[in-house]
């Protein structure tokens, strides 16, 4: 269907600015974990944009469940439970296509997993500080402020972005760079930026 080709599209397009940048991640990631995250998540997306390009005739569920399913296969680490697992239990949200109320339920779906297993709140230098008020952003838009989606998709990513640079003045309380204690201050979170990477990414393919 139109919101599957549409999400294959995305997750190419996710591919490609990974790899872009995989070695600007590389360097965050050198910074204050072990110099993975460019490496680990160019090849878990490549390989996510291969396995949904090979699918017959998906529908976007399908194809999120996909490229999670890859993605939590080829990354180890912190980051491919992470974003793959979460992609695919978030996937579910999407039985019924693509729509602004459907992709609200999966932000939060994916956000609420992201969470759960990481354990990691806004503050501790993760991911979290990026998505949560990307999520939050995004449906108060749709839910509150009766945006259109690409609106409140543009919000989300604004929202995103602060959270990134949010990541810099603050000291890591979860995962690799939480070793380094007050060492970690000053340095932007290479998961923060991926999600960010990505969440533009969705603005591009979804523009
Ligand atoms: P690893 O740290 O295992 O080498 P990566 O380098 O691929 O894995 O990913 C590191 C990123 O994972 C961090 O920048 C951070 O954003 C994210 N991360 C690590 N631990 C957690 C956690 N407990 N909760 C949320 N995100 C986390
Ligand atoms: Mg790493
Ligand atoms: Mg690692």
């Amino acid at each position: 269907s139109g919101d599957a080709a549409a999400v294959v599209a995305a997750v190419e397009a996710v591919a490609e600015r990974i790899q872009a940048e995989r070695s600007h991640l590389t360097d965050l990631d050198s910074a204050i974990g072990d110099a993975d995250h460019g490496g680990n998540m160019a090849r878990g997306w490549a390989e996510a944009a291969d396995a949904v390009a090979d699918l017959e005739d998906p529908d976007a569920q399908t194809v999120v469940k996909t490229a999670g399913k890859t993605v939590l296969s080829e990354v180890g680490g912190a980051s491919g439970p992470l974003y793959g697992g979460s992609l695919v239990f978030a996937s579910q949200e999407l039985e019924d296509g693509v729509t602004p109320e459907t992709a609200v339920a999966f932000a939060e779906t994916y956000l609420e997993k992201v969470q759960d297993r990481g354990d990691a709140s806004v503050g501790d230098q993760t991911m979290v500080d990026a998505l949560t008020p990307a999520v939050h952003t995004f449906k108060k838009s749709i839910e509150t402020d009766d945006l259109p989606p690409l609106e409140a998709l543009a919000k989300a990513v604004a929202a995103a972005e602060a959270g990134v640079q949010f990541t810099v003045p603050i000291r890591a309380s979860k995962g690799r760079a939480s070793y380094l204690g007050w060492r970690s201050v000053g340095h932007q979170d290479p998961g923060a930026t991926s999600t960010l990477y990505i969440m533009e990414e969705l603005l591009e393919t979804a523009a």
